[in-house]
């Protein structure tokens, strides 16, 4: 196989203007009716400006409220009730790196380096099935180990690996370092999902003091031109993210929507996903918290990218605890993960819940992933496995063309019933099933009369009585 190279993509270009960024962090206070023309503009499903942007940042308490609202509405009228949900298989923690926040940073000399052979991920995988996953984010730390050939062997094990009676990975995402064009070419061949890459910080200094220069990570612009390689190399499916904490929070916010913009400017299509994870306390890190994010600013935050990029799937993780996710939720996230254990081997060896000295970090939310199911469904979510675009080819601009209005409400609901029928009949509590079902009643008597509605009965029912599975439209 061919060595790495560190080639830049077709044409990169730094896409962030720190100063402006920075000045419009510091703007003025908008006018009401500016916010609500904004506000207007995205309740037509426009992605909005950085200036505009900036402004909902900027708002005060009261139009803040007016922001929760439309960022709510958009959400019901883009994405319905449903919420995906998956989770992290962690892989390895060896890395060559030595970001100032991460326990798997190379001087932390108490964690346990591990990477998972391949019959142990085989069991991580089965014991993932066996509660009901139907898609994984596999993670890895950043070493030369783990190149582009071993990635796509390690995705192509999980597809491979599958369970009885149904137990199978349907779409396996990837958050790893990036890669040169020749790498995202082998992964994509083996069949990835989303690649995620999070710039951590969007803000040249604060990346320079947590990214030692003599690292690889140390260079900002290779990182940040990561996911345009990814589209050269044939990964139209790309997912952002800034690691809120380490700087200002709407200067991070102004500069994943620089990035999204920049894509779609670019190649035509914008990132599938933005992830926004917060800091957490992990061994041997000590970061100083001038820049932590409280509640309050978290879910606003997520309300503004809600209401700036539409058409983007917003993830939000279980770093977060059970409180705030459940508040956050109504507000635009549209994927979660749960049931996660983010130890090497958690899923089949883990006997401590928490044990720091093999986790990147701690997490906040443990649940189980029947718990978190059940409380969606109390509040009206719809949990979904689906994995239908994907593997009908409706990804990059092809799923763009399919993001039009109602599309997602149309096909995306119909095949989150059914995999949530797979769920409760596979592999839900008594009391789980108890409250999908009523949930499933609801949902069908929220839909109009008509083919549609007659085909989705006579799935769920094919499920429920007939062992048919995977049906998706
Ligand atoms: N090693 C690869 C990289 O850095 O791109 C893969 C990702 S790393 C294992 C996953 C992500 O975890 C990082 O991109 C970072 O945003 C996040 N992370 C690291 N330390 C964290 C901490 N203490 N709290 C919360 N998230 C953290
Ligand atoms: Fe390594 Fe990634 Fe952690 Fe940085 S964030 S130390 S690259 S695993």
């Amino acid at each position: 196989m061919p060595m790495p190279t560190m080639e830049l993509s077709r044409n990169a270009v730094d896409f962030i203007d720190d100063a402006r960024l920075q000045s419009l962090v510091s703007a003025p206070r908008p006018e009401p009716g500016r916010v609500r023309e904004i506000l207007a503009k995205s309740l037509q499903k426009q992605a909005l400006t950085l200036e505009e942007t900036a402004d909902l940042l900027n708002a005060d308490a009261e139009l803040t409220q007016e922001i929760y609202a439309a960022a709510h509405q958009l959400k019901e009228t883009v994405y319905g009730n449903r919420i995906v949900l998956f989770a992290p298989l962690y892989i390895g923690n060896r890395c060559v790196n030595n970001c100032s926040y991460c326990g798997f940073k190379a001087s932390n000399k108490d964690i346990t380096r591990r990477t998972l052979t391949f019959p142990e991920l085989e069991r991580e995988v089965v014991a993932l099935e066996k509660k009901g996953h139907k898609r994984l984010i596999l993670v890895y730390g950043e070493h030369p180990d783990y190149d582009a050939e071993f990635i796509a062997q390690t995705v192509r094990t999980v597809y491979a690996t599958k369970s009885e009676p149904h137990g199978e990975i349907r779409r396996v995402n990837i958050n790893a370092a990036p890669m040169d064009v020749e790498g995202y070419k082998i992964v994509k061949e083996a069949g990835i999902g989303t690649y995620q890459i999070f710039q951590e910080t969007y803000h040249k200094e604060t990346y320079a003091q947590c990214h030692p220069p003599k690292t690889r990570k140390g260079d900002f612009m290779w990182r940040l031109d990561g996911l345009s390689r990814a589209m050269d190399g044939g990964c139209d499916d790309v997912g952002i993210g800034a690691l809120f904490g380490l700087y200002d929070w709407r200067f991070e916010v102004l500069g994943l929507v620089s990035h999204a913009l920049f894509l779609q400017e670019r190649f035509g299509v914008g990132p599938h996903t933005i992830s926004f994870p917060r800091m957490r306390p992990a061994t041997n890190v000590d970061i100083d918290g001038t820049h932590f994010v409280s509640d309050e600013d978290f879910i606003k935050l997520i309300a503004v990218l809600r209401l700036a990029v539409p058409y983007t799937g917003l993830i939000m993780t279980a770093r977060e605890t059970q409180e705030v996710r459940r508040k956050a939720m109504g507000f635009g996230v549209s994927q979660i993960d749960a049931g996660s254990r983010i130890e090497l081997g958690g899923y089949t060896e883990g006997k401590e819940l928490q044990a720091l000295d093999k986790e990147q970090f701690n997490l906040g939310d443990i649940r189980s992933l029947d718990l978190v199911m059940r409380e969606l469904m109390e509040d009206d979510f719809i949990p979904s496995f689906c994995t239908s675009c994907y593997r009908l080819g409706r990804t990059g601009e092809h799923f763009m063309e399919f993001a039009i209005p109602g599309f997602i409400k149309r096909f995306c609901s119909p095949n989150a019933m059914c995999t949530l029928q797979e769920y409760l009949s596979d592999y839900a509590s008594p009391e789980t099933q108890a409250v999908g079902a009523r949930l499933m009643e609801k949902e069908l008597a929220k839909m109009e009369d008509g083919k549609m509605k007659s085909e989705v009965i006579s799935r769920l029912e094919a499920i429920r009585n007939t062992g048919k599975r995977d049906l998706y439209f």
